[in-house]
């Protein structure tokens, strides 16, 4: 026999067919003698699915952790939650190594220190534009222009080629702070010759290119200036280069910077630690906010999406201990509407309007562009980067689809649509997919994580819209009720429209299916409860229209 074939594989874990939970692995080496590299660990949001009481969606690792003696790092591009958000919860099952530049390690080193009980992951910690190797992987940072700093493409080098990994990049050449997107190492990396391309295509349904940050930074500072009373900015806490635009704005129209909300006071931090603010005012606290005459202020605000625990709703409701707003102030939202989140912003911006604030959002104004590369930018990275391969990533289907059709349009030999858990070989011989992995989602439940497939949420998401009847029966060994039953209707109408109560006939429908039942059967407790839970499930589905979750104890006494 001979033995299996050295190869290059790669497989997404999370990302691919959804926006969020970035997680992929490259491996190298023969089947079942793999040693694997992870980039990225992100979770998404709850907020676009109907998961009640979910807040967080992971990638399910059990793949990685069956794996983990063959799984020689993870890699992070950057300190978005899509990329590490589930870094720790679910590093304690792995402990590898874990490697990102600076201002990543730094930001979860603050994640850390904000939520008690979480590990403490040693970080090795890798400059912009480091060289470094984990395990058999040569491996190598390139800076890309992004919506948060130190945002890297990976190069990983390996005996059967060269992948970039370009993590979520655009090309901007005026990003406010850090590098903008290196363009002489990628065509450098061009003429070494790239055999895989694994790439960013949130944007690929977009012609032209992005707005520099710049522009941006252009259109606040002439709102700032305009405005007649109180400005608050709100935007996504993580863009630190909008933050510094803000800031910006503020000192040349003559207002003092008050940071409002945790998120945003953590990263402000962090950037200054890490040097991204350096040259800017210091900002004032939530005290000052008061005692400033109202053209003199600027407030950053966290909550651009209308979460209702952030700083702008609370500030929207006139609940915020500190921070106020009234007619003749202007709000900016400087950011773009997430999908799913539509209805929250809009209450906290109507909720705003309705008070006489002047509301300004990224649909009438330049306040906002986006991290990721549309048409044209992405047609300059495969003209630098000439890559045999292309495997686009990041993105729902529909994305992932025209990146495919745009990269054959632009001569790309090869290019391979996969879907989570899908195995590509990358090399040697043709790309394509050769085996599957296990992948599927892990819920963050309150303390808990809960395998997406269990009844857990799609019970309770049963509960919310049909309640539940409770129903406990005292049966004798003789097979006779010792006492009254007792039914208990929770999340169900009290009355049908003929005024009976729903109660009385899911009482009627247990003593009529009781006393129905023979003797013998009416002694077997699950008999029972299987004949009690369908009679009273049917007896309120007949006046209600619904059928609720039924739960029947029996207790032999
Ligand atoms: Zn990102
Ligand atoms: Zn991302």
């Amino acid at each position: 026999m001979t033995p299996p074939p050295d190869e290059l594989v790669f497989a997404p874990l999370g990302g691919v067919g959804e926006i969020g939970m970035n997680l992929a692995i490259y491996g190298l080496g023969p089947e079942r003698r793999r040693t694997w590299l992870a980039v990225d660990f992100g979770m998404s949001i709850a907020g676009e699915e109907h998961l009640p009481g979910v807040d967080l969606i992971y990638p399910d690792i059990r793949y990685l952790v069956e794996e983990r003696r063959n799984l020689a790092g993870i890699v992070l591009t950057h300190a978005h939650e899509d990329h590490f958000g589930a870094l720790l919860d679910l590093w304690p099952q792995l402990k590898v190594p874990v490697y990102a530049t600076p201002f990543t390690a730094a930001l979860l080193q603050a994640k850390r220190a904000g939520e008690p009980g979480a590990p403490d992951i040693p970080v090795k910690i890798i400059p912009l534009s480091g060289r470094f190797t984990v395990g058999p992987f040569d491996l190598e940072f390139v800076s890309v222009a992004h919506s948060i700093p130190e945002s890297n493409a990976l190069i990983i080098r390996t005996p059967h080629g060269i992948v970039l990994h370009t993590g979520d990049w655009k090309i901007d050449p005026t990003p406010v702070i850090g590098p903008p997107t290196d363009e002489a190492r990628l065509r450098a990396l061009g003429h070494e010759g790239v055999l895989a391309l694994v790439g960013d295509s949130t944007n690929a349904i977009r012609d032209g290119r992005s707005p520099s940050e710049v522009d941006v930074a252009k259109t606040l500072g002439e709102l700032v200036a305009s405005a007649p009373a109180r400005v608050a900015i709100t935007t996504f806490a993580s863009n630190v280069a909008r933050l510094r635009s803000a800031a910006v704005a503020a000192r040349a129209a003559g207002r003092e910077v008050v940071v409002v909300g945790r998120a945003m006071e953590r990263i402000v931090q962090v950037a200054r630690e890490t040097g991204y603010l350096e040259d800017i005012q210091e900002f004032r606290g939530l005290d000052a906010y008061g005692s400033l005459p109202r053209d003199r202020i600027l407030a950053l605000c966290t909550g651009s999406q209308g979460e209702g625990r952030a700083a702008l709703a609370r500030i929207a409701e006139a609940q915020h201990p500190s921070v106020t707003l009234d007619r003749g102030d202007r709000v900016i939202f400087s950011s773009r509407t997430i999908p799913g989140n539509e209805k929250e912003e809009g209450r906290v911006i109507n909720g705003l309007i309705r008070q006489g604030i002047e509301v300004i959002t990224d649909r009438t104004h330049l306040v906002h562009v986006s991290g990721h590369p549309r048409r044209a930018e992405i047609e300059d990275m495969y003209g630098w980067v000439r890559p045999r391969i292309v495997v686009p990533v990041h993105g729902e289907a529909l994305h992932l689809s025209e990146h495919a059709a745009f990269a054959r349009k632009l001569g790309v030999p090869e290019v391979v649509l996969s879907e989570n858990g899908d195995m590509i070989r990358l090399a040697p011989g043709p790309a394509g997919i050769i085996d599957e992995v296990p992948a599927a989602r892990l819920y963050k439940d309150g303390r808990l994580l809960i395998e997406a497939d269990v009844r857990t949420v799609p019970d309770r998401r049963r509960l919310s819209f049909s309640g539940m009847a409770s129903v406990a029966l005292a049966v004798t060994d003789r097979g006779e009720l010792a006492a009254d039953p007792e039914v208990e209707l929770i999340g169900i109408p009290v009355h049908t429209a003929d005024g009976e109560t729903l109660d009385d006939i899911a009482y009627d429908a247990v003593i009529e299916t009781f006393e129905s039942l023979p003797r013998a059967r009416r002694r077997d407790p699950d008999v029972l409860a299987e004949a009690v839970r369908g009679a009273v499930r049917s007896a309120i589905a007949q006046h209600w229209g619904k059928k609720p979750m039924c739960h029947v104890h029996v207790l032999p006494v």
